[in-house]
């Protein structure tokens, strides 16, 4: 009985993982081997955007930032935050869901994570804030800090299956972070901080670039004390952080250019201040919340296939992860995502999802120009801003569509209803025979 079970169980688990990934590319493309996902607690782009003025909540204009290296790249101009909250913020940029919390994180299939794993991909972390456990769970290894605390750090390494060499690399690195800090206080304490973490997050993507080059990667870094010198230090010491990353931050982005390696740069929240002498900020409480200086986020894009410049529009910060996988041409399997790529990439990917396999081919301007079989298809490479037809042929039937391509497509060719009443039927099944097992032996004890 139990083995039965257990084997219903397996089943049903299986019934909804797709087979492996086939990629045909139909141009060359210059795709990135791996990325960087950069998170810069507490930054507003308010503060360093050359469009933007920051102003206090009493009106008074703000100083901005200096910056060189931080407004290069694919710069989308206005990206904000539906939750100006650092747990929350870090969950939306992961999930590409504009409501989600650090709980769904958790869940099967909800984050960049679990494509890039699913992908090949090994997943990299170092995070001084914003990470929490479900977060810390979706790492293949993570060196993070347990406190929040700039004075006495705490600095904690949790592995899963860890590439060779980077559990030591990250320990090596664990144990340099006093140096960083020794004898510094004040804002320059902060800066070391932060730096520290670019420095060992930039070791860590050297190591895999050299150690492990047919190992794609996705590196997720957050730095801590922009944020923390917001609320602490005030609104000049927050902007001198800000100018200090802009030179910190370029031995990191020269390892992501030199090696073919996408960046992506953004923040959680950003960040309020009462008035132009205000020695403490703030984003969450009611006066702050609202504010375009805590909504207002970052979002810049470095990768080869991305056009460089700057997007105009209003997005969401849950629109960065769909872009993100775009970039890495990876399918959008996000499960619970409410948002969509920005189109940065200088061509577009379609993406084709069954549980069956199909016989797809594309075509354009009435002629065949690929063809393949599975079920789970990707053709890269196309010309953007063209008329393309798909035509599917398997179990569940035919299928064709007509498309213009002016971004990545997703299609599941499967009827989703089937899937789901297939799903449910186990599931009832399932609770039928626990009941009645449940019965048979309660009748023996009986008996
Ligand atoms: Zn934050």
């Amino acid at each position: 009985m139990k083995k039965i079970l257990s084997c219903l169980v397996l089943l049903f688990l299986l019934s909804d993982i797709a087979s492996g990934f086939s990629e045909i590319a139909l141009n060359d493309v210059e795709r990135p081997d791996g990325a960087i996902l950069f998170i810069v607690d507490g930054l507003g782009s308010s503060y360093y955007f050359p469009e933007f003025t920051p102003y206090a909540l009493d009106g008074s204009e703000l100083l901005k930032a200096r910056t060189e290296n931080l407004t290069s790249g694919s710069r989308i101009l206005d990206t904000r935050t539906p939750h100006p909250v650092t747990g929350i913020a870090h969950s939306v940029i992961v999930t590409g869901f504009s409501d989600a919390n650090e709980e769904m994180v958790s869940y099967p299939d909800a984050t960049i994570y679990d494509i890039t794993r699913h992908n090949g991909f090994v997943n990299l972390a170092v995070m001084e804030t914003g990470d929490f456990p479900g977060m810390r769970e979706e790492q293949d290894i993570i060196m993070f800090a347990e406190n929040n605390s700039i004075d006495e750090p705490k600095i904690s390494i949790q592995a899963t299956k860890a590439p060779s060499g980077i559990y030591e690399l990250m320990y090596e690195w664990r144990m340099k972070l006093p140096s960083y800090l020794d004898r510094k206080s004040g804002v320059k304490r902060y800066s070391a901080y932060n730096k520290w973490s670019i420095d060992a997050a930039n070791a860590v993507a050297i190591s895999m670039i050299n150690d492990h080059p047919s190992q794609k990667f996705l590196l997720t870094v957050n730095i801590g004390a922009i944020d923390s010198g917001g609320h602490n230090l005030g609104v000049d010491n927050y902007i001198s952080l800000i100018e200090s990353l802009d030179s910190d931050f370029y031995p990191l982005y020269r390892t992501a250019s030199e090696n073919n390696i996408a960046l992506f740069f953004t923040a959680d929240h950003g960040m309020s201040f009462a008035a132009k002498n205000a020695k403490r900020g703030g984003h969450i409480s009611d006066k702050y919340s609202s504010r375009q200086e805590s909504l207002r986020i970052p979002f810049v894009v470095f990768s080869p296939n991305a056009n460089p410049g700057v997007i105009e529009g209003v997005f969401g910060q849950e629109d960065i992860a769909p872009t993100l996988l775009s970039i890495l041409d990876l399918p959008n399997n996000l499960q619970y995502a409410d948002s969509k790529p920005v189109n940065l990439k200088n061509y577009a990917s379609i993406f084709i999802r069954s549980h069956n396999e199909y016989d797809v081919s594309l075509w354009n301007n009435g002629k065949k120009i690929a063809e393949h079989s599975g079920a789970e298809l990707g053709f890269t490479g196309l010309q953007l801003n063209m008329s393309y037809t798909l035509k599917a042929k398997g179990k569940e039937g035919v299928y064709e569509e007509h498309l213009f391509l002016d971004s990545d497509k997703q299609f599941v060719l499967s009827k989703p209803e089937s899937g789901i009443i297939n799903r449910k039927t186990l599931a009832i099944i399932l609770i039928l025979i626990v009941v009645a097992s449940g019965l048979i032996i309660i009748k023996r004890i009986k008996d």
